[in-house]
């Protein structure tokens, strides 16, 4: 091993643990750093709490005199816990968070100063924007953006800083984050789901939408990953060949978790607990090193606030660990990589889950409803959902035979197969009495019991119904879940808001009852969208074929996919439910092009430089050292040199033909990237990056991987795979 290397991996093994001092209860500690419901109790009048609490319910306006009392509450309660600076906290485009602090310390002249925070800061910033992704909705003329106040959201003090979640848009009101889009789409899916739910119970006024992550991650020593300048600059190996030992024991998934790795999640959780976050669950993954985290499920809106919250704290507290956390959803080839499962449901302010089969027959047409139209949704956009988790990152595992497939489809299982296949069978127009029994009784009334064994759960689909939720699994780890929580709740409340229509016309012009009227457009959907479900293995060439025979898209790379994002469906779409405006929709998909074309830009440069000027430099030392034994032994052996050198006289030539196809790649690499940074339009520039740089990747990999198994251990100047994978 290389000295650097050597001290990398002793200095990896040396550290100490941090040791963990858990002394008071989670249940105790949740929510201790957060303005939430029970603070503001304690806080606000009860004028300025029954405001906020209408805005968080309802999306009731808060005014002015109700805003100053907040800020004033909010800031004595900061104070209280040594908090010194505010911050408006958003998420723009740029897939970080973003904040910038300023201090509630104010001079008053005389030499004097107070602490202050009013309404005004509370409500609304204006930080410079001019350098956060924009699309072309600002030119450099109208630079200006503004946060707004996002009472749905709890402030919440990070350090000593009091974090205020906020909205980010243009000053001409376009979004610039996440967010935005997100609430407009949690609206309307609660008005187009109360709506629907009113057939089945009148009591309901509100419709939410939850969201629970699965957070995958790998823990790589901070030592070892600084030693890579690829971690470092692109967040995963660009090379390395794979270790002997790699996980294909499978003891790593499930098994104990190891010590290091437990203090850093115990020092995480900790965070989470004070932050409100409320991780439940921790595992080893399938990969060595790498680790799931997940919460219990939250109104999406809230939990895609605290993943991204989370995200940021995973990286400072592993830190303290020595850690590195790679959130990349493909950070070593030949490995498992990292995904983001968004478990989604919604449920009534009266307490049931729409996507829960109940106990009467009612209350399962009820299911059945919200459940079909799930699934029509998603046929009806599933170019757009692939969209919406489309990156460079993410493409390392769609479509790259790894969980899931970049085919979209819906896995239900076995039992619930059946039960569409007899809806389907319904008859046109009004039921008998007796199909009104059977359907009842026999098909509806027995779902509880059919899910209740329903235990097979397919792995390899995109988008899986386990049981009273739906999986969508090929989120990519890197995400921020914003973006296909928007997509999504925006394709459910377009359907439902169809089916509202189409049912409520049977009603009133065929006279149709009312669960009539619904088992009628029901089997409709049925019919349309069973090109949509899918229950076989996704990964299988078989599906790929199959999936084309139905027509259903199947994008394998960003560019590709994102299409779908600007597609003439898709601005009406999101026209028509207020979430995005056609400009709006424009530029986001204008700012997913450009950032394909950095990461593969980036990729390509760090890939270039480490096979110049680590590789090859390497190699032809090793060479020389092969070269000077080759001469040597001709000195000694002089007549018998043939049959002694052979063996390293193969081994220069296969150094030498390894090197020489390492420069001309890396060369000809850097030629498609002039060629793309020359053209303008930004669709053509992305495809030449995809198709034409993008390939030299694995094919300079290959030779420097080659390489590595040639060259002397001692002189190797990258940390190995082993060594990223399995000290710990
Ligand atoms: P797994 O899928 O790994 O078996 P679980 O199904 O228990 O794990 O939970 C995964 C995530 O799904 C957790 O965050 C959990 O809180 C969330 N979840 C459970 N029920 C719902 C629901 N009705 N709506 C949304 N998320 C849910
Ligand atoms: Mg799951």
């Amino acid at each position: 091993m290389s000295t650097l290397r050597f001290h990398a991996v002793k200095e990896s093994l040396a550290f100490k643990p941090v040791s963990i001092n858990e002394t008071e209860r989670r249940s105790e500690i949740f929510g201790r750093n957060v303005f939430n419901e029970n603070t503001m109790r304690q806080y606000l009048t009860k004028d300025a709490f029954v405001g906020v609490m209408n805005a968080i319910q309802y999306g009731k306006k808060i005014d002015r005199s109700i805003a100053d009392q907040v800020a004033s509450s909010m800031k004595d309660w900061a104070l209280s816990k040594g908090v010194t600076h505010y911050t408006h906290w958003f998420q723009p485009l740029t897939g970080a968070t973003a904040e910038k602090h300023d201090a509630f310390f104010e001079t008053i002249g005389g030499g004097m100063a107070i602490e202050k925070f009013g309404g005004s800061q509370l409500v609304q910033q204006e930080p410079d924007a001019s350098s956060f992704p924009s699309g072309g909705i600002r030119n450099t003329f109208e630079a200006r953006g503004y946060t707004a106040w996002d009472p749905t959201s709890p402030a919440f003090i990070y350090g000593t800083t009091l974090c205020i979640p906020t909205i980010f848009v243009a000053y001409t009101g376009e979004a610039l984050d996440y967010k935005t889009p997100l609430l407009r789409a949690l609206n309307e899916v609660d008005n187009a789901a109360t709506d629907v739910c009113k057939y089945f119970d009148k009591n309901v006024k509100k419709v939410t939408s939850s969201l629970g992550w699965e957070q995958e991650y790998f823990l790589i020593d901070k030592m070892l990953a600084a030693s890579r300048p690829d971690i470092t600059l692109t967040g995963r190996t660009l090379l390395g060949h794979s270790s002997a030992k790699g996980q294909q024991l499978d003891d790593h998934y499930f098994g104990s978790i190891p010590n290091r790795a437990l203090n850093f999640m115990r020092e995480l959780e900790t965070e989470c607990m004070l932050l409100g976050i409320p991780v439940k669950t921790r595992h080893n993954e399938v990969a060595p090193n790498q680790f799931e985290l997940a919460p219990i499920f939250e109104e999406a809106n809230l939990a895609v606030d605290h993943n991204s919250l989370l995200m940021d704290i995973m990286g400072r507290v592993a830190s303290r660990h020595n850690f590195k956390v790679l959130l990349h959803e493909k950070p070593f080839a030949g490995i498992n990589g990292s995904g983001k499962h968004n478990n989604w449901s919604l449920s009534t302010d009266t307490g049931v889950n729409l996507l829960s089969p109940g106990k009467t027959p009612m209350s399962n047409l009820q299911f059945l409803t919200f459940f079909i139209n799930t699934i029509k949704g998603v046929h009806e956009h599933e170019a757009l959902l692939r969209a919406a988790i489309a990156s460079a990152s993410n493409d390392h595992r769609l479509g790259a035979n790894e969980a899931p497939p970049a085919i979209m489809s819906v896995f239900i299982g076995e039992q619930l197969t059946k039960v569409l296949e007899e809806l389907e069978g319904v008859t046109k127009g009004k039921l008998s009495p007796e199909e009104k029994t059977e359907l009842k009784l026999n098909v509806v009334g027995k779902i509880p019991d059919v899910l209740l064994d329903n235990t097979d759960r397919n792995r390899t689909s995109p988008f899986a119904f386990t049981g009273n939720k739906f999986e969508f699994r090929a989120v990519g780890s890197t995400a921020n879940c914003g973006n296909p929580m928007t997509v999504l709740n925006t394709i459910v409340a377009k359907q439902l808001k169809d089916f509202k229509i189409e049912v409520d016309k049977l009603i009133a012009s065929k006279g149709l009852k009312k669960d009539e009227a619904i088992f009628n457009v029901l089997r409709e959907y049925i019919k349309s969208c069973r090109n949509i479900l899918f229950e076989g293995n996704g990964y299988g060439i078989e599906w790929e074929k199959e999936a084309k025979k139905r027509g259903l898209s199947n994008n394998r790379t960003t560019p590709e996919a994102l299409k779908a994002r600007v597609s003439k469906e898709t601005i009406a779409l999101f026209e028509e439910m207020n979430v995005m405006s056609k400009i709006e929709t424009e530029a986001r998909y204008e700012i997913e092009i450009e950032a394909y074309i950095m990461h593969i830009q980036i990729e390509s440069r760090v890939l270039g430089d480490i096979a110049r000027n680590h590789i090859v430099p390497t190699a032809v030392k090793y060479q020389n050292i092969l070269i000077e034994n080759v001469k040597g032994l001709k000195e000694i052996f002089d007549k018998k040199f043939t049959t002694v050198s052979n063996e390293q006289i193969n081994l220069i030539e296969e150094i030498s033909g390894h090197i020489e196809a390492i420069n001309v790649k890396v060369t000809n690499m850097i030629d498609e990237r002039r060629k793309a940074n020359s053209i303008e339009d930004i669709e053509k520039k992305a495809d030449v990056y995809c198709n034409k740089v993008k390939p030299f990747f694995e094919e300079i990999r290959y030779h420097c991987d080659k390489l590595e198994l040639l060259v002397d251990d001692e002189i190797w100047p990258l940390t190995k795979y082993r060594e990223l994978l399995f000290t710990r």
